[in-house]
């Protein structure tokens, strides 16, 4: 390939913004395509919050790319003058013996295990019932997902990327030694294409193994403000009975919960996401936060949902798909962190044909 190729990038959520930033600043003429704008609120990178943790429940062999993906964010925070990434640690919550809190622990990562009054001194925010253990992970903290994408995009932007926001892509095919993208302008040749479109992949290219779910999130209200404070509350993933993931109340206010253990529910298309969730979800979240969090009131004030691209083993897709054109999608609920590597590896493939980096257990034809 030139030294200098045009890639094609379809779809700026949080990876695609990366991938754009990453191939822009490493010299290729990147365009982005997105069916919306940056930092939207249909796909997978809205919400006001994620989280970033390093001592990994899903497999010890992300750890190495969690700590490049964290160096990664250090840079776009310093080029951007943006701050993205606030480690106020994170813990998981649950049963000394529940086999996700021994994931945790056996990570391979240098996490500290409190119980009793310890625990109850350094994070009050989430009280432990008798046998149950906090893991705390120092290597974790929050994520602000529009300003990371948005930030990204800019970097892009600076490093001589094309933008073209509202332009759905309709139809990616190899062609000889590039790649042919069609949207409602026509159809143009590329040297090469990252297919990025998150929870529309099957949209794009029917035959991946990528299913549109959606997850839902709900702010409930503090009743203390001394509690969930943003500048010294850690993340929390509580397992058990009551899972859930939440967050420090970055408002001030009201402190996000998701909801975990129930299954994400499949979504026809993300353009038919609703805007609610439904009672069953919410009576489980009411339920949780009066068994686990007395420092919350109980009833949402904000409840809203999202789409991500779910795979069957609940692991991305990331490499060559075919000729070149790229994939890097199907991210199942816990990509976002990830975004800044994922970006730079699907750059290393564009750009290099291939990649240090250990990417074996994503391949895209695994399935
Ligand atoms: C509610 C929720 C909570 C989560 N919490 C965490 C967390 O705490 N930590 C974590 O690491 N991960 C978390 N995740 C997962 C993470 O956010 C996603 O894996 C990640 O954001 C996926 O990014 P993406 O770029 O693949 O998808 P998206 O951000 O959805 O981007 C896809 C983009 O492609 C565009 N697009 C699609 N099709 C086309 C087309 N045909 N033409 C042009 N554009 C197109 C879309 O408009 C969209 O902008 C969470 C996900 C959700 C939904």
């Amino acid at each position: 390939m030139s030294t200098s190729p045009s890639v094609a990038v379809l779809g700026t959520g949080a990876v695609g913004a990366m991938t754009l930033w990453r191939l822009a600043a490493r010299g290729a003429r990147a365009v982005g395509f997105d069916t919306y704008a940056p930092g939207h609120d249909r796909g997978a990178s809205g919400g006001e919050s994620r989280i970033f943790r390093t001592a990994y429940k899903e497999g010890a062999h992300y750890v190495p790319l969690l700590r490049e993906s964290r160096l990664l964010w250090t840079e776009l925070e310093r080029a951007g003058g943006t701050r993205l990434l606030h480690l106020v640690g994170g813990v998981t919550v649950g049963a000394a013996d529940d086999p996700v809190v021994r994931a945790v622990q056996e990570s391979g990562v240098d996490v500290e295990v409190l119980s009793g009054r310890e625990a109850a001194r350094r994070v009050p925010e989430h009280p432990l019932a008798e046998g149950e253990v906090l893991v705390l992970d120092r290597e974790a903290g929050y994520l602000r997902p529009e300003a990371a994408v948005l930030t990204a995009v800019d970097e892009a932007q600076r490093h001589g990327a094309e933008l073209r926001c509202r332009t759905r892509v309709s139809a990616v095919e190899p062609d000889g030694a590039g790649v042919l993208v069609t949207t409602g302008a026509g159809t143009e040749r590329f040297d090469a294409a990252v297919v990025t479109p998150g929870a529309w992949a099957r949209q794009l290219l029917p035959h991946l193994p990528v299913q549109a779910r959606r997850i839902t999130s709900a702010w409930f209200p503090r009743r203390d403000a001394e509690l969930f404070d943003p500048g010294r509350c850690p993340i929390a993933i509580r397992v058990g009975a009551h899972a859930f993931s939440c967050f420090p109340a970055l408002d001030g206010f009201g402190v996000k919960v998701n909801a975990h253990g129930g299954g994400w529910p499949p979504v026809e298309s993300p353009e038919s996401l609703p805007r609610s969730a439904e009672p069953e979800l919410l009576a489980r979240l009411h339920a949780a936060v009066t068994a686990t969090l007395p420092g919350l009131r109980p009833d949402p004030v904000r409840v809203a949902t999202y789409a991500d691209g779910f795979t069957p083993d609940g692991h991305g897709l990331l490499g060559p798909l075919t000729g070149n054109l790229v994939l890097a999608t199907g991210f199942s609920g816990h990509g976002f962190k990830l975004a800044p590597v994922f970006g730079d590896i699907a750059a290393d493939l564009v750009l290099s044909g291939g990649t240090r980096r250990a990417i074996a257990p994503l391949s895209p034809h695994r399935f």
